[in-house]
C-alpha cells in the first residue's frame, strides 16, 4: 500500500544564475506504516525534499503522488485542504501557538475542520494519553520543556488522523534524554497505529531507531536501506 510515490522529482534553485539543484531526480516510494529516517549532510536537500513531498514546495520536474492522487496537479486552495486532511508536519522548532494552550494547539485544525467538541475531546484525550502527557492540557507552550513541546506539536500533527508525518530534524533542539523520549513515543504510534513516519535527521542515535534509512548527497539518493532488505525477501 504506497502511500508516497515520488516519481523523478527535481527541484533547482537560482535558476537564473548559478543553478543548485536542490532535489535532483529522487525516486522515492513509501508504503503505509514505514518508520523512514531521511539522512545526509548540511544542504543536501532534505528540507526540500520533504517540502516537495507535502506540498509545501513544488517540483519543477516530475510528479508527487499521495495515494494515487498528483498533488503537483493541484491548485494553491486545493493544496492547502489536502494538505491539512492528509499530512501531519513536524519542524524542529515546534511551532506551537504561544498564545494558546497544549490541548487548544492540538485542537485548533479539527476546530477548523468543523468537528464537533465531543469528537475532538475524546481525540485530544487520545492523543494526550498516547504522548503521556494527560496532566499538560491546560498548560501553554512557554510552561513546558522543548521536548514536551514536541511531543504537543506530534500530537497536533496526528489530529486529523493524516495519512502520514514528515518531521524535519524534529530532535535537532533537544537534549539526548527528549530526543530518546520523543522517537520512543513516536516509535510507539508507529508500531501500535500504524502511523507512517519520514523524519530528517542528523542524529545517529535517531538514525539508529529508523527501520529504513535513506541517504541524500547534493540532491540525490545515495543509499537506501529498503533497496538490501528487499533482496533478502523482506
Ligand atoms: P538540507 O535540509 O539537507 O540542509 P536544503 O533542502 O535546506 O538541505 O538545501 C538544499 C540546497 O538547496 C542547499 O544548497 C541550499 O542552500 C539550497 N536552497 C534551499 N532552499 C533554497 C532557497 N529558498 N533558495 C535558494 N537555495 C536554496
Ligand atoms: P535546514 O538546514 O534545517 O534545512 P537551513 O537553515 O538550511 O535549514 O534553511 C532554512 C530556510 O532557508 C529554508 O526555508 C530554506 O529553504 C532557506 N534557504 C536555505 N538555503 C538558502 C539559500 N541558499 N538561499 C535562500 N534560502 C535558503
Amino acid at each position: 500500500n504506497t502511500v508516497i510515490d515520488a516519481h523523478n522529482i527535481s527541484k533547482v534553485y537560482n535558476k537564473e544564475t548559478i543553478p543548485v539543484y536542490a532535489v535532483n531526480n529522487v525516486h522515492l516510494h513509501i508504503e503505509r506504516g514505514e518508520f523512514t529516517a531521511l539522512v545526509g549532510p548540511s544542504g543536501s536537500g532534505k528540507t526540500t525534499l520533504l517540502n516537495l513531498i507535502g506540498g509545501l514546495d513544488k517540483p519543477d520536474d516530475g510528479q508527487v503522488r499521495i495515494n494515487g492522487l498528483d498533488i503537483t496537479g493541484l491548485s494553491a486552495d486545493q493544496l492547502i485542504d489536502f494538505r491539512l486532511k492528509n499530512i501531519g508536519f513536524v519542524f524542529q522548532s515546534f511551532n506551537l501557538i504561544p498564545v494558546l494552550t497544549a490541548k487548544e494547539n492540538v485542537e485548533f485544525i479539527m476546530q477548523l475542520q468543523g468537528v464537533e467538541r465531543s469528537k475532538r475531546d475524546a481525540r485530544v484525550k487520545q492523543l494526550f494519553d498516547q504522548i503521556e502527557m494527560a496532566d499538560k492540557l491546560d498548560s501553554r507552550p512557554a510552561q513546558l520543556s522543548g521536548g514536551q513541546q514536541q511531543r504537543v506539536a506530534v500530537a497536533r500533527a496526528l489530529a486529523t488522523k493524516p495519512q502520514f508525518v514528515l518531521a524535519d530534524e524534529p530532535t535537532a533542539n533537544l537534549d539526548s534524554q527528549s530526543a530518546a523520549n520523543l522517537l520512543d513515543i513516536m516509535a510507539k504510534l508507529n508500531k501500535e497505529e500504524q502511523i507512517t513516519f519520514l523524519f530528517s535527521t542528523h542524529d545517529q542515535r535517531v538514525i539508529d531507531r529508523a527501520r529504513r534509512v535513506i541517504t541524500l548527497v547534493d540532491g540525490k539518493i545515495t543509499s537506501d536501506t529498503a533497496a538490501v532488505s528487499t533482496k533478502h525477501g523482506h
